[in-house]
């Protein structure tokens, strides 16, 4: 009777298991994996990097600031800025396909877009 029970927990627990893992699978198919980390200033595009190459590179705006861009295993990150509130730095790593980081004193913005180089429909 003990082991009965036993296994009928051990199998509640798998069903468990296994459909928070299927709910898992379905939110990462629906955040799209970036292609492309893509960088405006002022509202243009200046430059698009792809994620899967790991890269820095030191964004200049038009007044003379400075934003270093890091794109390390798949993601693209604000490592370094000279703007006063550091809110970019702050925003961490984005790698999905419509997350952006935006660094507002320096009218900048480094969005994600998809694997295609085309924006990803929201
Ligand atoms: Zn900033």
């Amino acid at each position: 009777m003990k082991n009965k029970r036993l296994r009928n927990d051990i199998i509640l627990l798998l069903t468990l298991l296994s459909a928070a893992l299927a709910v898992w699978g379905l939110v990462k198919l629906a955040q799209k994996k970036g292609g492309f980390a893509v960088v405006e200033i002022n509202g243009a595009e200046t430059a698009r990097y792809p994620l899967d190459t790991d890269i820095e590179i030191v964004i200049e705006t038009a007044d003379g600031h400075e934003n270093l861009l890091v794109i390390e295993n798949g993601f693209a990150r604000i490592e370094d800025a000279d703007c006063p509130d550091r809110l970019c730095v702050k925003q961490g790593r984005i790698g999905m396909a419509g997350e952006s980081i935006i660094c507002l004193p320096h009218r900048l913005v480094v969005r994600i877009a998809g694997e295609e180089g085309v924006d990803a429909v929201s």
